[in-house]
């Protein structure tokens, strides 16, 4: 049985003091089965382990350098995220892929450079609407996850989270149904078990794409769909708490 995972991605919002009232109401969460991990920007990942230090919530990064040091001004590298407590790091997300142009080969690189430093990549993978209609979905996905098995090999995934986030989704209040959502981590777990069936038993598929509080117990009820990875409603304690105690 795959733990869940119930993640936030703040993006680029926040300050010092705004996170300290977010992670306040936070701690007001009850204990839960699920894995709750919080995802601010860079300068607050310290501010941050620090306020969530023994409370069991699980830090996340944003991004990663694919280079180990040296002169890459304006870069982090995986050991410096280690060095703040950072367990997972979200690779992939659309919003880096479109509008900072990162191709699904440095994507694979820099979920490389995550493992090889230990730390766990989360994965986000998915299509455009244009590409849903076109009936390209399974494709698209089954291409961005090819890059990083020919990476890294199917057996790290066994510590890589997939999160599959349609992009028309994405912030724009408009989730895919707990059936979409299914129909999809079905199709990849059938993917990945291609490569290995035991490796794809294992790995945790998060859904990710306007999830709320009032529609993600239908999604937590799917047998594929192993958690959420949630942004706008991430920002908000009460909001989040919800989703966590949806999950169980
Ligand atoms: P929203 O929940 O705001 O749609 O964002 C989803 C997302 O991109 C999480 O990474």
């Amino acid at each position: 049985i795959r733990q869940k995972i119930v993640a936030g991605n703040w993006k680029m919002n926040g300050s010092k003091e705004s996170i300290v009232s977010l992670i306040n109401g936070l701690l007001k969460m009850e204990r839960s089965n699920s894995e709750v991990v919080i995802s601010p920007s860079f300068p607050y990942l310290s501010q941050v382990s620090d306020l969530i230090d023994g409370t069991g919530l699980v830090l996340a990064a944003q991004n990663v350098s694919q280079q180990v040091k040296g002169a890459y001004t304006g870069e982090v590298s995986a050991s410096m995220l280690g060095d703040f407590g950072v367990k997972y790091v979200l690779l992939g997300h659309s919003e880096r892929r479109s509008l900072y142009g990162e191709t699904d080969q440095l994507v694979a690189d820099k979920v490389k450079a995550i493992l090889d430093f230990g730390l766990f990549p989360m994965l986000c993978i998915g299509e455009t609407l244009t590409e849903r209609e076109s009936g390209k979905t399974l494709e698209v996905c089954q291409r961005q996850l090819q890059v990083v098995v020919d990476a890294v090999g199917i057996d790290a995934f066994e510590k890589i989270v997939i999160a599959y986030e349609p992009v028309w989704a994405i912030g724009t209040g408009l989730s895919a149904s707990a059936e979409q959502a299914q129909d999809v981590h079905q199709s990849i777990r059938a993917f990945l078990a291609k490569a290995s069936g035991s490796v794809s038993q294992k790995v945790q598929i998060l859904y990710g794409g306007s999830v709320k509080a009032s529609t993600s117990s239908a999604l937590f009820e799917m047998a594929d769909v192993d958690g959420a990875l949630v942004g706008g409603a991430s920002l908000d304690a009460e909001e989040f708490i919800a989703i966590v105690k949806a999950a169980g």
